[in-house]
């Protein structure tokens, strides 16, 4: 599983500790965070990426 960017589906996603235990993110491409975000197969990591050319 890969994790991606809710906002730009970008796979440069950093992943540190929140407050209360939870899990946080910051997208690298687009500076988004917050604790959503999205995991995907690295098949579907492919499709995702074809689909947007
Ligand atoms: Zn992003």
């Amino acid at each position: 599983m890969v994790k991606i960017c809710p906002m730009c589906r970008s796979s440069r996603v950093d992943v540190w500790l929140g407050r209360g235990g939870g899990n946080m993110y910051k997208c690298l491409d687009c500076n988004y965070q917050g604790a959503l975000i999205v995991d995907v197969d690295e098949e579907n990591l492919k499709s995702i990426n074809e689909n947007r050319k």
